[in-house]
């Protein structure tokens, strides 16, 4: 088969990734590429699904739901996380659409998804995001909320998968990574979600296990 411009995105992407680790001393493998699929439609993701890669993040609950359900019907084995921000009333919504969420930040949302969960009875992992940079208009807890925060997370059997961070924009981002990293180890937790298409292979040398990569994929976005 040819190589489509979905397949040589990727592969470029691919082996970014793969020097990063190497550097690193990780293994390419540890660390999962995550494909931001926000507003892109459908025509724009198949591409992507047809080379074969099948983990996909969406920041909003209500255009996932209008996107994903039908595309995974047609291909299997597809892996959504939601990495936006979740309102509570949505909670039922996210459980039920996606395999991951990466945006849990207060404990009211904790509540929200233990009852989500129980009632649908569909566990999902969830990744603890904080506000790395302490930014007052960005999504996220507190730093020093984290311990408690994963607590009260485990204590309603949600299953912590990591933390995630949205670093400060115009700035370094490694230090921001190296303190998630260490947020992550002082709580016990391996995943670390974080790094975007500028920044992914900063965050993999920092140990990120999640980067999520839209523009480099997909192209800039309108
Ligand atoms: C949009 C988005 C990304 C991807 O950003 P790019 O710069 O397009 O790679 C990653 N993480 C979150 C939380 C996002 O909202």
């Amino acid at each position: 088969m040819p190589m489509t411009e979905a397949d040589e995105r990727l592969n470029a992407i691919q082996e970014k990734i793969a020097k990063a680790a190497k550097l690193a001393q990780r293994e390419a493998d540890d660390v999962r590429l995550m494909a931001i699929s926000k507003t892109r439609s459908a025509d724009e993701i198949r591409p992507l699904l047809d080379t074969g890669h099948r983990l996909f993040g969406e920041n909003r609950v209500q255009e996932a739901a209008a996107k994903w359900p039908a595309l995974r019907d047609a291909y299997d084995a597809v892996e959504v996380h939601l990495v936006g921000q979740l309102q509570s009333n949505k909670a039922e919504d996210a459980v039920q659409l996606f395999d991951a969420i990466h945006s849990l930040d207060r404990a009211s949302l904790v509540k929200a998804l233990a009852k989500a969960m129980d009632k649908l009875d569909r566990r999902v992992p969830c990744f603890v995001q904080v506000n790395i940079g302490e930014e007052s208009q960005k999504g996220g807890c507190a730093i020093g909320d984290v311990p408690a925060l994963v607590e009260s997370a485990r204590s309603a059997e949600i299953e912590v998968a990591g933390l995630m961070c949205v670093p400060p924009s115009e700035v370094h981002p490694a230090p921001y990574f190296a303190l998630l990293a260490k947020l992550a180890k002082d709580n016990g937790l391996l995943g670390l979600s974080m790094g975007m298409s500028g920044d992914f292979e900063s965050a993999i040398k920092l140990g990120a296990t999640h980067v999520r990569v839209g523009t480099a994929l997909f192209g800039a976005r309108n």
